[in-house]
């Protein structure tokens, strides 16, 4: 079944497990999906069309240095996050 697929939300959630991991945020599930809302409607989409649902070649994913800029992003959506959780 062919389906769209957005990139940049792939490369989000890796970059929030990377952040989670160098820092000591909260890394509940609702602190993790607001900092992935925050910073997916800071950074442009990324759309391709895939067949094969998840085993699409990583190779496509982003380059390097678009990581590094979904990075940034991702690190300051966290401070953001942090600052004011949705819970206590
Ligand atoms: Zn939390």
């Amino acid at each position: 079944m062919m389906r769209l697929r957005n990139l940049m939300e792939d490369a989000v959630f890796q970059a929030i497990k990377d952040t989670l991991k160098e820092y000591d945020y909260c890394d509940c599930e609702k602190c993790q999906l607001d900092i992935a809302a925050i910073s997916l409607n800071q950074l442009p989409p990324r759309y391709v069309v895939t067949d094969k649902g998840d085993s699409y070649a990583r190779a496509d994913f982003l380059d390097l240095q678009n990581y590094l800029d979904v990075l940034s992003t991702v690190i300051s959506a966290a401070k953001t996050v942090a600052n004011r959780p949705h819970h206590k």
